[in-house]
């Protein structure tokens, strides 16, 4: 616990007036706006946090995100056998520590196409389009004077400062890749958070003063030491909730091995994240009556959309050999992206090349040192899901993403792989002696190149969607962020999402977090 950060009681109960589940990206906002001070007597919250406070000098470094795979600050979960990547069960880091995956995440910041979230308001999420969003984005953010987009979609006074890598830092390769999407036809952005959405160019980084910002030290440092009325408790696992009748009360959790109770006099909200929010429901007998039958956990509540939806974008690396040294990364390894539309018609791009200065690929695959990468992504259609094996809370979940098993992803992926390649041959790269090493030029038929995809595909992290806001049958929680037929519970975290966004999760799940404060604080 952050010095200054007020210590739970060690009693095995407590009571305040919300109890909110995970320290993550949109639990650090919850907290941090619901015990805001806003003149009508201290709101209480106790914000419960897995995993440790901030164990290692890594979290901060923007290029040591990968060290911190499998270490005490990643639940370390895998995904079960994929189908679609040859039966391989990829790893599935999520963040365990304050700031939850915003603090081991690489730090790239895109906000996503305005017709992602018109697609969530088209479905049935009313007050959640763009321009209704628009608001929380810039509330989240301080970007000087509202930077090249002007102050009207950039914000300039909360508490995260993103920016691009300062011009001093960006990888020489970084600005090679974007001059070689321009030249083989791709529009160029200034700011993908801005006006134009979609384009090449040099994307925004939770990166401030050449140290990574968490949401834990965007939204909860600043001003946890300040709040005695916000109560901070790491190492607090949440294993199931409390109810009176059909209503939600709290969260029973263990601390120091102790069992403790938490209620809430007003609402539990639960923030711990598309795997462990659906895990948390279905081990309290809230989810599908009959996977929680065959799990042996007791029905409290048949929601069959719990836990199914899941969605991840897969990414596969065409990785390149350089004939001259690749500086080495100042920042987070990955300063620029392309976002393009796979058919014109569509409302908004549906593909992603981030561009990787270092190589990066599976660890079942090997390339030289002195190279670089084009990570190609796409929305998928593919929906997977997580489950509970057994009803102990300590056995870890089965999730499943799903990558690849859905042809029309198979089919955008190889598009992908096109694209990028068109662009990694264009002008620009030459005088880096170029050479393609994976999958290699030699591998140009479909039959290969699906191979490959096959091999090569892994996760790009942005696991979501498994407790997905909407009005239908599958909906775990209203537009409102209410848990269908739970009183006094709501879910808020990146597993609401209807749909996956189309690029990297992070700003997507601190608007979800904004939102939801206003939402619980309209409700109060
Ligand atoms: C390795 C990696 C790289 C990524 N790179 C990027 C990137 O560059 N850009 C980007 O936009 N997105 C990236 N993402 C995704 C992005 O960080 C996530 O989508 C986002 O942080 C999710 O926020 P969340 O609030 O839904 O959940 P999380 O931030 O994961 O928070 C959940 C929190 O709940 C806690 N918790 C879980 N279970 C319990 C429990 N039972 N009791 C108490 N606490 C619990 C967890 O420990 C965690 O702190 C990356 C993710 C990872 C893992």
């Amino acid at each position: 616990m952050a010095s200054g950060e007020s210590e739970l009681a060690e009693t095995e109960a407590t009571e305040s007036d919300y109890v909110v589940v995970g320290a993550g990206s949109a639990g650090c906002v919850i907290a941090a706006r619901l015990s805001e001070d806003r003149g009508a007597g201290a709101t209480s919250v106790l914000l419960l946090e897995a995993g440790p406070r901030e164990t290692k000098a890594d979290l901060s470094t923007p290029f040591a995100w990968p060290s911190l795979f499998g270490t005490d600050v990643d639940h370390g979960y895998a995904s079960v056998p994929q189908p679609g990547l040859g039966g391989i069960a990829p790893r599935c880091p999520r963040g365990r520590t304050l700031g939850g995956s915003s603090a081991i995440n690489a730090m790239v910041f895109l906000r996503g196409h305005r017709a992602d979230y018109d697609a969530w308001a088209a479905a049935g999420c009313t007050g959640w389009g763009f321009d209704d969003l628009l608001p929380y984005f810039r509330r989240m953010e301080s970007v000087p004077g509202g930077g090249r987009a002007g102050a009207e979609l950039r914000g300039d006074s909360g508490p995260l400062r993103p920016s691009p890598a300062a011009d001093a830092d960006v990888n020489p390769l970084s600005r090679t890749f974007v001059a070689a999407a321009a030249a083989v036809g791709h529009p160029l952005t200034d700011d993908f958070n801005g006006a134009r959405q979609e384009g090449a160019g040099l994307h925004d980084l939770t990166v401030a003063d050449g140290i990574r910002q968490s949401a834990a030290d965007a939204y909860l440092h600043p001003v946890a030491a300040r709040r005695p009325h916000l109560t901070v408790s790491t190492d607090s696992r949440a294993h199931r909730l409390l109810f009176d009748g059909d209503r939600c009360t709290g969260v029973e959790f263990t601390r120091d091995g102790r069992t403790v109770r938490a209620y809430a006099r007003a609402e539990v909200i639960v923030s711990a994240g598309a795997v462990d929010s659906p895990r948390l429901l279905l081990l309290s007998g809230i989810g599908p009556a009959d996977e929680l039958r065959r799990a042996g956990v007791a029905v409290r509540h048949d929601l069959p959309g719990v836990g199914r939806g899941l969605q991840d974008h897969p990414l596969c690396g065409l990785v390149y050999e350089a004939d001259r040294p690749v500086p080495a990364g100042r920042v987070n390894l990955s300063e620029a992206s392309l976002a393009w539309r796979s058919d014109a018609s569509l409302p908004g791009p549906d593909m992603q090349v981030m561009f990787i200065h270092v190589p990066y690929h599976p660890p079942t695959m090997t390339a030289p040192e002195n190279g670089f990468t084009l990570g190609v992504a796409t929305v998928p259609r593919a929906r997977g899901s997580v489950r509970l094996a057994d009803a102990d809370p300590g056995t870890p979940p089965l999730i499943d993403p799903g990558y690849l098993t859905d042809e029309s992803d198979v089919r955008r992926m190889l598009h992908g792989l096109e694209v990028a390649r068109e662009v990694a041959a264009a002008e620009p790269f030459a005088e880096w002696g170029a050479r393609e090493v994976l999958p290699g030029p030699g591998v140009t038929d479909e039959a290969g190149l699906r191979a490959f995809l096959a091999a090569a595909t892994g996760p790009y992290f942005h696991l979501a969607g498994s407790c997905a806001m909407g009005t239908g049958a599958a909906a775990v929680v209203t537009p409102d962020l209410r848990v269908r037929g739970v009183p006094g519970l709501r879910v808020a975290d990146a597993s609401v999402m209807p749909s996956i966004v189309s690029v990297n999760t992070n700003a997507a799940a601190l608007a979800i977090g904004e939102k939801a404060a206003d939402l619980i604080r309209d409700a109060a």
